[in-house]
């Protein structure tokens, strides 16, 4: 009689097995070291939320391609949609020519982002070009130089996103000089705040601080946007303050200061609403998005306001692949199958799963200093110690490298890359969630014990 395992996790060989360690020799050889990689998998193919590499071992992928796949490895409506435009026409140059499906994902963007007013998109390639794009139209309607930007905050390797984003060690290390005026403020990291202060009076301390900054570093009639993530994602999954981000919005209506919210890792669907900004019931004037939004392919997007968006002369935005034809198509299925199978409300219907199983490990797991976020999209920060909250940055690799040889894709995340950070794919069943969250236990409590 043959047992038929119902499991989703197979390691049938040490990770990486033979034939991705000659792979991995080769990259190595080959590639550069300054592109780091989280994990040692090679894949061969995946599917949903399961990867299987070139030994024939299958994982459960919690880290959805950092955030790329809210709707699975290689859904079958996105693959169709690719091989059919394949066929058909590959590349044109939205600068020379139109296809259908360009105008198609921004009429839907446009539609889905918030706002009860004419809105306009552009398309490109990768988030930190997006981001690019939406200063660039900041600047040019209002005519200002600078942007505010925050602690923690992740929004690319360009070099005017390289500067806007924080965590100096890791991303901008010997890459200087960087771009002129950025301003840096600090970001309401509530675990993290002076001990005597409540929350509330943290809070409180943050606007205050924000206020100060429009006198003691640069006038509000000077700036041309406060960018922000509703969620640090790099950062660590840090949810904005509600009333700090309705103070920030009030300031920047007040000073016709841009707001652009950094939706990229956050958007589609991932925290339970369709952009983590609706949590806030504040209406950015624009709104970045990526990753998720292409099911793997590479497309981004800034869409705002139509007389903001519309502020750079033709020709003054654009690139040769923006938009290419496949990006587009594959954009459009991962919308309509975000919106058919619900997919921002089994968010959260997952996220409840994930949180009360964390929350539940807290007993038994003194590693465990903060549970957060904000639907599926959700991290766990490690300390060494829960009242120095000294962050147990080692201990986090080591957790990463062991979960991946029982069979998990994870990544950390974090200032202090501290923090277990989970992008699954919206499409993980509830038995394969429930797998890697057994697993994860498992290396958990291993590795406490082994301390
Ligand atoms: N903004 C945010 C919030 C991100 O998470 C990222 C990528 N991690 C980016 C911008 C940059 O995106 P890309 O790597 O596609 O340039």
């Amino acid at each position: 009689m043959t047992v038929v395992s119902t499991r989703a996790i197979q390691v049938n060989t040490e990770i990486p097995g033979p034939k991705a360690r000659e792979i991995l020799a080769r990259r190595d050889a080959a590639v550069v070291r300054g592109l780091g990689r989280a994990t040692p998998v090679v894949a061969a193919h995946a599917h949903g939320a399961l990867v299987t590499d070139v030994d024939g071992n299958t994982f459960i992928d919690l880290a959805g391609g950092i955030g790329v796949l809210a709707v699975g490895h290689t859904p079958g409506a996105v693959v169709d949609a690719i091989k059919k435009q394949a066929e058909e026409l590959i590349h044109l140059c939205s600068l020379v020519g139109t296809t259908e499906s360009y105008v198609q994902v921004c009429e839907m963007l446009n539609g889905l982002t918030p706002g009860d007013f004419p809105k306009k998109t552009i398309l490109s390639n990768v988030g930190a070009e997006a981001v690019e794009n939406a200063i660039r139209c900041a600047r040019a309607y209002t005519g200002r130089p600078a942007i505010i930007c925050f602690e923690g905050a992740y929004h690319g390797r360009t070099l005017l996103t390289m500067t806007l984003t924080s965590k100096y060690d890791l991303f901008k290390k010997g890459f200087g000089p960087f771009a002129s005026d950025v301003y840096r403020l600090g970001f309401p990291y509530q675990y993290r705040r002076p001990s005597q202060m409540s929350e509330d009076e943290f809070t409180d301390w943050c606007i205050t601080t924000f206020d100060n900054a429009l006198v003691a570093q640069v006038d509000p009639s000077a700036v041309a946007a406060v960018i922000i993530e509703p969620m640090l994602g790099e950062g660590g999954f840090i949810p904005t303050p509600l009333r700090y981000m309705q103070h920030i919005a009030m300031r920047c209506q007040q000073h016709g200061m841009m707001l652009i919210a950094d939706e990229i890792q956050t958007g589609f669907g991932r925290t339970g609403k369709m952009f983590a900004i609706e949590h806030y019931g504040v209406v950015p004037d624009m709104v970045v998005t990526a990753k998720s939004l292409g099911a793997g392919m590479p497309i981004s997007a800034v869409t705002g306001r139509a007389d903001v968006m519309d502020a750079p002369n033709p020709g003054g935005i654009g690139g040769t692949y923006g938009g290419n034809p496949l990006t587009c198509v594959a954009a459009i299925q991962t919308i309509q199958m975000l919106q058919e199978d619900k997919l921002v409300e089994r968010a959260d219907y997952l996220g409840q799963i994930m949180r009360e199983r964390f929350e539940g490990w807290r007993d038994t797991i003194d590693l465990i200093g903060d549970v957060r976020g904000l639907g599926a999209m959700l991290a766990i920060e490690l300390v060494l110690d829960r009242t120095t909250k000294t962050p147990a940055k080692d201990l986090t690799l080591a957790i990463i490298q062991e979960a991946n040889r029982r069979g998990l894709i994870m990544i950390r995340a974090g200032l202090y890359s501290s923090c277990l950070r989970f992008l699954i794919p919206l499409v993980i069943t509830d038995d394969q969630l429930h797998e890697a969250l057994d697993v994860l236990e498992d290396v958990l409590l291993d590795i406490q014990k082994g301390r």
